[in-house]
């Protein structure tokens, strides 16, 4: 057994972060600036995205691309349970209202032939979510998005860098949040982006900077003019130049990262894929999984324990563990506003019960991966049934 305790998503930063960092801390522009500007355009064209805007968090993102697409109130919006909290908390704060549908067994994402069910004329807008990093089947959702005139906002917080049929998450539904957050496959400590058509990008950069028209960002530059006007109320979302110095440096890194991510999953594939205890993460073949999380299951018929004490055992291993997510309608706030119960989504709160989320980062060594895997194979071997 371990004698250290093995966190479960701690970040990987370097030499490289650091003296990005130094130099802009250095120089005469600490916020929103040059760095920005050069983070934006290259994550834009890794992804072969028309346009991008750097904002503080994910959550910004997706509250901007409601607000740009003109969600408002009385609006709905159809969403997955299985998610975090903010994807749905930013639907609540244009006032709108989130229609939740459950999701498919294989990839706990969002169900496309059950989003036909719940339009109405009120429908506005589809947010997927691409959970794990597995993303959902935007074929299917975008025809019904066309058919219907919906806005798709992507909620990509783990799907970085992700395809589907070829194409990147990120190029394909109207506006696609990213998160930078300080677990997520690449950080920016806390940060987010925002992609899609320029048009829609142009307004809520915007919006990010308190509604302030023409480049406000650069008003103390030589360049830039003292004069601005608020079109609009907006938000204080931009992203530092500290925190673009530190994504900079990160998206160098991204391929590497997903190599030894690819590493990690196979190994634990290899060790959990034959035992009767645990059903193991799919990745379909039309798609390539970012790996953000790795999400295993317990079949709970095959154990004496349950899942939370399952994590327990792993914790008293020195094994940090995770549960991604309590769904939605679980919350206290969503279920006492929309009455959601627990058989309203049997699939999401199900998988809820019996998964949770195994270390999965670049910096694990070789003997992190085979200390969670002994553990997980202890832990399984001594409560079976
Ligand atoms: C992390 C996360 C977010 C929020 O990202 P922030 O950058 O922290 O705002 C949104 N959705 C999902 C699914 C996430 O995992």
């Amino acid at each position: 057994m371990r004698t250290t305790f093995l966190p479960f998503s701690p970040p990987y930063i370097s030499r490289e972060e650091i003296d990005e960092v130094v130099d802009t801390l250095s120089s005469n522009w600490i916020t929103t600036g040059p760095k920005t500007k050069i983070f934006e355009s290259e994550f834009a064209e890794f992804l072969g995205a028309e346009s991008a805007l750097a904002l503080n968090s994910c959550t910004a993102g997706l509250h901007l691309a409601l607000v740009v697409s003109g969600v408002g109130s009385g609006d709905e919006v159809i969403t997955t349970p299985m998610t975090f909290c903010s994807t749905v908390n930013v639907i609540e704060h244009v006032g709108a209202c989130p229609v939740l549908v459950d999701v498919e067994p294989d990839t706990l994402n969002i169900s496309p032939h059950l989003i036909e069910s719940v339009i109405t004329p009120r429908t506005r807008a589809i947010l997927p979510v691409h959970y794990t990093g597995h993303p959902c089947k935007m074929d299917a959702i975008m025809t019904i998005a066309k058919e219907h005139r919906l806005f798709i906002i992507e909620d990509a917080a783990h799907a970085l860098p992700a395809q589907f049929k070829g194409q990147m998450i990120g190029s394909i539904g109207d506006l696609t949040a990213f998160s930078f957050y300080a677990t997520k496959n690449i950080t920016t400590a806390e940060g987010g982006m925002l992609t899609g058509n320029q048009e829609l990008i142009e307004k809520a950069r915007g919006l990010s900077l308190h509604g302030m028209n023409r480049d406000a960002w650069k008003r103390y530059d030589r360049g830039g003019s003292w004069y601005y006007e608020v079109e609009y109320p907006g938000f204080k979302y931009n992203m530092t130049d500290i925190q673009a110095s530190i994504g900079l440096q990160q998206l160098k890194k991204l391929d590497r990262f997903q190599q030894r991510r690819s590493e990690i999953v196979s190994r634990y594939n290899d060790a959990f894929s034959e035992c009767p205890y645990f059903e193991i993460p799919v990745e379909q073949t039309y798609v390539k999984h970012s790996w953000h999380l790795y999400v295993l299951r317990l079949n709970l018929e095959t154990l004496k324990i349950n899942r939370d004490q399952f994590i327990e055992e792993l914790k008293d291993m020195n094994i940090g563990t995770s549960v991604h997510f309590i769904p939605i309608h679980r919350h206290s706030y969503y279920r006492k506003k929309y009455g959601f119960k627990q058989e309203d989504f049997p699939v999401a709160d199900s998988n809820f019960l019996r998964m949770l989320s195994l270390p999965l980062y670049p910096k694990m060594s070789d003997q992190d991966i085979e200390d969670v895997i002994e553990a997980v194979l202890d832990v399984a071997e001594k409560y079976k049934r």
